[in-house]
């Protein structure tokens, strides 16, 4: 809908040569900063700044239907097709506007686009055309100003309020050359309004009528309130599934998976994952998830009308998974208690530990001086053992000498260090020196170089490595 108020760049794609082959390559902070938006919309200038047209689509026919509703019954036949009809014309929109020509997800034969490009127009959202170059701009600008359905304005704006008000800015430029060189395309687009009137309306209403003679119940049902509900399906997408649910791939921006979503919206729910991949001509990578779209270009392939599915690889999507598992180990690990590494430590010689450790109990452990005061009496194999290594080395009677520590015990012995002793660790980089909890750690990148111990991520075969450090 509302092609007119956001269709300025097709006029100059018509010589087919990219729109946006000669934009500076500061384009988005360039234009945000230089062209101004229409101002806000208030109260005295609301009449103006209402797009009537597409405010008419989404409003007369919730109206109409419900009114229709109360007068004509519901046949079970009827109630069948409408159904059926939700799911066809809305796979136009998602397997056909979307999947197909705003991303190029797979190549469909000439019939197929047919069948969608109608269906497509059933759902009653615009041509193919002016649709697809919105979606071109949404994932290219996402969450900006340029983004048409830009989800940081809110729920109901991204939902449908980007349709009823003029926007405030055009969106940012998206090329669609590939599309007006397409003969379905360019068909679908010519014939607009009696493919609307006649896929939207006459035919729902004649299958009913022809079928079991249910004309004005075709028309109610399957015709005006599966409209309805395909428009929201959609809407959806641009709403829901930018607000709810979880980001397994990257958190950078609002689009998030979530099951809820893929049913309301034929499968487009795992939009997460779509952002990142939005060439694949999948949504969902589960086979269990639901996304009836992906079956639908799976099926078409299988009977040769669909060929060159797009797969993004497994092995990159794994990595998007992965980041976003460390990020979320990262943030536990960070909410942790970790011992001090040796730079935080004061070196203390071996006179000081023996001139210390008659005022309080110390004991020296892989290099470490330990304060154990406060474990003394809790110690599981009593404090006599504590108290006799008071001013010695009890690194060999820790690791198995007396009693083979458990892992936990040697985290929480680590958390007792008071110092470190001078001349180094008598062990050098092993195991006895890194307590277990920090031989994997979550590093970033510019963590790598540091010290060892406070952020290195070692891993078991790594210690020859991590003795350079
Ligand atoms: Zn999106
Ligand atoms: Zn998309």
């Amino acid at each position: 809908m509302s092609q007119k108020s956001r269709s300025t760049p097709s006029k100059v794609q018509k010589d087919e040569t990219p729109i946006d082959a000669d934009i500076p390559d500061n384009y988005v902070s360039y234009t945000l900063k230089n062209t101004k938006p229409l101002p806000p919309v208030t109260w005295s200038n609301l009449l103006n700044e209402i797009n009537w047209l597409s405010t008419a689509i989404l409003i007369v026919p919730p109206l109409v239907g419900l009114i229709g509703a109360s007068y004509v019954k519901l046949r079970w036949e009827t109630l069948v097709w409408s159904v059926l009809y939700y799911f066809l014309t809305g796979l136009g929109i998602t397997a056909g506007y979307h999947r197909l020509w705003a991303h190029r997800a797979y190549n469909a034969s000439l019939p197929l686009q047919y069948a969608l490009a109608l269906f497509g127009a059933g759902a009653l959202q615009g041509s193919i055309k002016w649709w697809s170059r919105g979606h071109r701009a949404h994932h290219r600008y996402t969450d900006t100003d340029l983004d048409p359905y830009n989800a940081h304005k809110g729920f109901w704006y991204s939902h449908l309020g980007w349709m009823l008000i003029k926007p405030r800015r055009k969106p940012g430029v998206a090329d669609v050359s590939d599309l007006s060189k397409n003969p379905v395309v360019k068909w679908q687009h010519k014939h607009y309004l009696s493919l609307i009137l006649t896929m939207g309306f006459i035919l729902p209403s004649v299958v009913a009528w022809l079928g079991w003679n249910d004309a004005r119940g075709g028309f109610v049902y399957a015709g005006v309130l599966r409209l309805v509900f395909v428009h929201h399906s959609t809407f959806c997408v641009n709403s829901l599934a930018h607000w709810l649910g979880e980001t397994p791939f990257d958190d950078k921006h609002t689009p998030r998976d979530h099951m809820v979503t893929a049913f309301v919206t034929i499968g487009e729910g795992y939009h997460n994952f779509h952002h990142q991949f939005p060439m694949d001509y999948r949504n969902a990578i589960k086979w269990y998830q639901y996304d009836p779209t992906k079956w639908l270009i799976w099926f078409m392939s299988r009977l040769g009308l669909a060929s060159h599915l797009k797969v993004f690889p497994d092995n990159e999507v794994r990595k998007g998974q992965l980041t976003m598992q460390l990020k979320r180990l990262r943030e536990t690990q960070e909410k942790l208690t970790w011992p001090s590494d040796s730079n935080d430590l004061p070196v203390i010689s071996w006179d000081s530990f023996q001139e210390q450790s008659l005022k309080r109990p110390l004991i020296l452990i892989s290099g470490f001086i330990h304060d154990v005061s406060s474990f003394v009496e809790e110690h599981p194999g009593g404090a006599h053992l504590l108290i006799k290594f008071i001013g010695k080395d009890a690194t060999t009677a820790f690791f198995g000498g007396v009693y083979d520590h458990s892992n936990a015990a040697h985290n929480l012995l680590a958390m007792k260090r008071v110092g470190v002793l001078h001349g180094g660790h008598p062990h050098g980089l092993d195991d006895k020196l890194i307590p277990p909890a920090q031989r994997l750690k979550i590093a970033r990148y510019n963590e790598l170089g540091s010290a060892y111990g406070s952020s290195t991520a070692y891993s078991e075969s790594e210690e020859g490595f991590a003795d350079k450090n």
